[in-house]
């Protein structure tokens, strides 16, 4: 069996070839194989959030390159084969479950079928994780100070935050002014017009509308 490491056959390559694993390893002396094994433990390092990050080469989209008895893989891949004790099914692909490219611990790895693996990387979910900035383009970055974690863990944006509880105060106080109001008209008073505060300090009185609106054009603005 001959076995090629051209850059086409590489997992990263992204052509979907995915070379055995399992009967590379099999064939490894004990020496070879306990070699291995600690080339993989050396390089993983835990992080508080349970991952087992990569700290050796990264492929240009960013997972764990390794080189098993001269082919080139990926070092989750060997990390599953060696925790589950076979290779992926055949139409199977090792999905990282924490969205984490870079992690190799087995316990966040998953054996998908190359569509749903797919289509977990387009969830509403992945793609927000994936963003970097907000829908109105403030950044949402871990540690960014505009960024702050949702309950449901998700990341989400001070600014936009901080504006949607603006309008949202304004728009419970400008309720609660219409319904006095209207609580007024029903007792039978004359309340003055409800006054809303736009953008400036100053008092904007909305005039009553007329009973029958003229064209839009022929509207004068003040
Ligand atoms: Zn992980
Ligand atoms: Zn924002």
């Amino acid at each position: 069996m001959s076995l090629s490491t051209t850059r086409a056959d590489a997992p990263w390559a992204g052509n979907g070839a995915q070379i055995p694993i399992y009967p590379i390893l099999d064939a490894l002396s004990d020496a070879q194989f306990l070699a291995t094994v600690r080339r993989l433990n050396d390089k993983g390092l835990a992080d508080p959030d349970g991952h087992i990050l990569w700290t050796g080469a990264l492929s240009d989209e960013g997972y764990p390159k390794f080189t098993l008895a001269g082919v080139s893989t990926v070092a989750h891949r060997v990390a599953w084969v060696l925790a589950n004790g076979r290779d992926p099914l055949p139409g199977y692909t090792i999905d990282h479950e924490c969205r984490t490219r870079n992690c190799i611990n087995p316990e966040h790895l998953r054996e998908l079928t190359m569509r749903d693996n797919a289509l977990a990387g387009r969830s509403p979910a992945a793609l927000n994780a994936a963003k970097l900035f907000c829908d109105r383009l403030h950044p949402l970055l871990d540690g960014h100070p505009n960024t702050y974690i949702r309950p449901d863990g998700a990341r989400g944006c001070r600014e936009c935050r901080v504006a949607a509880q603006r309008k949202s105060r304004a728009r419970r106080l400008v309720a609660h002014h219409v319904a006095a109001h209207d609580a007024a008209v029903a007792r039978g008073e004359k309340p003055d017009a409800v006054v809303v505060h736009v953008g400036s300090r100053k008092p904007k009185t909305l005039p009553p509308l007329p009973a029958h609106l003229p064209p839009f054009d022929a509207v004068e603005v003040a």
